[in-house]
């Protein structure tokens, strides 16, 4: 099968032609660096199939970055059979960069001129047969998005695609052209294939180049010591970004004629967005308050109080069957109220199954398997889901909108502080959907200590299938003790996540992964007003994967816990109430011990051990944490709520009730399971993109310490506050004593002074 390779500058819309052209369904985003593997599909519109390969965004051949070295081997050693160079229109001469160097390959390419559309729109005009004139291949004119011009450059693809192409430079006629002669000679006389791409990059003294050609290298040192301009000294690099640059505006950039006028009004609406957006004090606040409001529509109840104002049951729909699903007095937010309807729906689900099945006189054990086993971890965890898609979708349009790009230009400065760039601000945002990709995308990073200590922190960046634990113990602390409210305890969690990962962050890059931070050299994105397609795309993909990895791994794991929490040791079933003589009661006394400086091991009563257990499931998938509390909550008959299957709200306040565990030792308990080791999914990502053994072991006792001592100190400082309060204080002025006397200013104390004295 033919292999059409796609290349282009981050953001330049390979992912929107990939989708296009193989009816995929992969994540597009106005983030530069959002594909950082490369994908393969199928193209079947012409002759004969065609794979269609898209390889990771980048703006030159000469790699920094582990995925722009990904797509220049791919362009030099698999020999795709065409390269479609696809190139962002409304950022014409910046884009024609790559494709100068592309074009000295010999491999068949072709010029995608993306984003037409907006060309268009703005009034500016790009002559194509002029452009494709002077380059010498193909240029056609499309728009990814509305699916224009496509099956035109395809067929030019194809026909490309079947005689080969020697490459040809924009060098030709500079200063450096006689060395790059001299090269490509030695080279081919060595047999090296594609000479004249790699006799330009020896010319640069390109890193990877000198080190698979050391011959040659040392011929280009020796002309580098006769060369003596002025203008660039010896650095051969700028002299040839030089040449490239002045090349295609004097030759290219005629293909394109601005219309003035929209291109002022254009830039200057941006540039007014920007101005407040990327503010040097207003930027972070903006950012903050922004975050909030996506957490506050939510998960907040109550979202809106006007609801006090109608006649007296009117939100709560009082005797109504929905009744409290859009408020109590207050107007719930959108996820709640979503969330509220799931509930009201699985709940008589379960009624239902529960009924028909007492009725048509089923075991006692079989209705328990289905209905607390089976439906009641299910549903602990399918009930978050509304929330989780909320969550996904409001970041995926501060994403696709542009505005992310700008917060990680403002936070540019701030992270430098801890040893990051801005450009760890993607995968730390990514890791809020899930740590797997978020690991991936480090790719973008050069700096090698820095990719470490990123993915080392991106689990504390609370992913959505942690979200249900984060909003069942808020929910349940709240319901169980009516003290404060359920969003901002999630929304605090959250940041202590984020405070963690950059406490752990200054210290790893202080300490054992010290490295430089490269500059931060990431375009800002237009402003795009998101893609409804692409949106409603990327939450189908969301649900697919929850609700599959919920039929799956989560059920299986329910019905063993189910089965291991009602039989004993010797294989004998367990009715609920005897639950602490099974076999996973039994494994959880035994280890809970470890879990009692963070307040839910030994101090604990009889059912302590599901909090344990709880855990431990979790390693799994984290979504287990809830599903294990629905299904042993249920059967746990504390007198708090009927026996039937349980939300997973309703299923942390049984648990509540049944153990009396405090508020501190709660929040402890998310503390622990957010960011202690992640899930199965996620340890392996970390694995594979830390080929150095050593530092993933190191990793996983970081994640086991950190969660351990973050969450034990939640528990001593929530639980003796008081206790605590003293040591520090007695501490503090301890430290402020020596420090003071070591500064000499308490020398006229008069303190006494100590001598040792040498013994006999
Ligand atoms: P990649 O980083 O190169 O894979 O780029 P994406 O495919 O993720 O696209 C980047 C942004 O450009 C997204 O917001 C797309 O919706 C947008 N985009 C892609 N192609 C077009 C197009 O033809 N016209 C317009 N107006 N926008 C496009």
């Amino acid at each position: 099968m033919k292999r059409f390779a796609l290349a282009g500058n981050p953001n330049s819309g390979k992912t929107t032609l990939f989708n296009n052209l193989t009816g995929s369904t992969a994540h597009v985003g106005n983030w530069p660096g959002v594909t950082v593997d490369k994908r393969e599909g199928t193209y079947k519109k012409l002759a004969e199939p065609i794979a269609i390969v898209d390889l990771p965004g980048i703006y030159s051949l000469s790699p920094y970055t582990p995925e722009e070295v990904i797509s220049r081997n791919y362009i030099l050693d698999e020999k795709p059979d065409c390269v479609i160079n696809i190139v962002d229109a409304t950022n014409l001469e910046r884009n024609l960069y790559l494709t100068t160097q592309i074009m000295e390959i010999d491999v068949p390419m072709v010029i995608a001129l993306n984003m037409i559309d907006e060309v268009e729109k703005a009034g500016d005009k790009i002559d194509a047969a002029a452009l494709e004139e002077k380059i010498g291949v193909p240029v056609v004119k499309i728009s990814a998005l509305k699916g224009k011009g496509i099956d035109e450059l395809m067929r030019r693809a194809y026909e490309c695609s079947r005689s080969p192409r020697l490459g040809k430079t924009v060098l030709e006629g500079g200063k450096l052209m006689h060395l790059i002669g001299d090269c490509r000679i030695a080279l081919e006389g060595a047999g090296v294939d594609n000479a004249l791409f790699h006799a330009i990059k020896l010319a640069e003294l390109d890193e990877l180049e000198v080190k698979q050609h050391p011959q040659s290298a040392k011929m280009v040192e020796e002309f580098k010591k006769t060369f003596k301009d002025d203008t660039f000294g010896s650095d051969f690099e700028a002299i040839v970004a030089d040449s490239r640059y002045k090349y295609i505006s004097h030759n290219y950039s005629s293909a394109l004629t601005k219309n003035k006028r929209s291109a002022r009004e254009k830039l200057s609406s941006s540039d007014k967005a920007d101005k407040i957006l990327t503010h040097k004090i207003w930027g972070i606040p903006i950012f903050l308050v922004i975050l909030f409001a996506v957490f506050h529509l939510t998960f907040s109840e109550n979202f809106l109080w006007i609801g006090a104002a109608l006649p007296e049951g009117w939100v709560s729909g009082e005797g109504t069957a929905f009744e409290g699903v859009f408020g109590d007095g207050g107007i719930n937010s959108i996820g709640v109220i979503l969330f509220n309807l799931l509930d009201l729906a699985t709940s008589s689900i379960s009624d239902a199954i529960a009924g028909a099945m007492s009725a048509g006189g089923v075991a006692d054990w079989a209705t328990g398997l289905v209905v607390d086993g089976i439906f009641g971890g299910l549903f602990a965890v399918l009930s978050f889901l509304p929330q989780i898609l909320l969550l996904f979708l409001f970041f995926s349009i501060l994403e696709d909108s542009g505005y992310m790009a700008r917060v990680a230009f403002i936070l540019d400065r701030i992270f430098r502080r801890f040893g990051l760039s801005g450009r760890a601000f993607m995968p730390m945002i990514m890791g809020f959907g899930c740590s797997v990709p978020a690991m991936v995308n480090t790719r973008t990073l050069a700096d090698e200590s820095e990719r470490i200590a990123t993915i080392r922190v991106i689990p504390f960046f609370s992913c959505g299938a942690k979200l249900p634990i984060l909003t069942a113990i808020a929910g349940g602390i709240v319901q169980m003790t009516g003290l404060g409210n359920a969003d901002i305890i999630t929304y605090s969690m959250y940041v202590l996540g984020i405070v963690v990962a950059i406490a752990a962050v200054l210290i790893m890059r202080s300490t054992t992964m010290r490295g430089e931070v490269p500059p931060f050299i990431m375009e800002l994105p237009a402003y795009r007003a998101p893609q409804f397609r692409s949106l409603m795309m990327l939450l189908w993909d969301k649900l697919k994967h929850f609700v599959k990895k919920a039929f799956t791994i989560i059920l299986a794991s329910t019905i063993v816990i189910w089965f291991i929490s009602h039989f004993s040791f010797n294989w004998k079933f367990l009715p609920d109430s005897e639950m602490n003589d099974s076999i996973l009661a039994g494994i959880g006394m035994l280890v809970r011990p470890l879990f009692t400086p963070l307040g839910f091991g030994s101090q604990l009563n009889d059912w302590g051990w599901v909090f344990v257990v709880a855990a431990v499931t979790g390693l799994i998938a984290k979504e287990n944490v809830i599903a294990t509390f629905g299904t042993l909550a249920a059967c746990i008959t504390s007198g708090f709520v009927a026996d039937e299957a349980l939300e997973g709200v309703d299923a942390v306040a049984e648990m509540i009730s049944a153990t009396g565990i405090g508020i501190p030792a709660l929040i402890a308990f998310i503390a622990f399971n957010m960011l202690t080791i992640p899930c199965f999914a996620a340890v392996a990502t970390a694995k594979a993109e830390m080929p150095d053994k050593k530092r993933f072991n190191y990793t996983l006792v970081f994640w086991v310490v950190t969660s351990y001592l973050v969450a034990s100190m939640i528990y001593l400082i929530g639980e003796w506050w008081w206790t605590s309060f003293i040591w520090v204080a007695v501490w503090a002025a301890a430290i402020t004593l020596i420090v003071l006397y070591n500064k000499g200013k308490l020398k006229n104390l008069k303190l006494p002074k100590i001598n040792f004295k040498k013994r006999a």
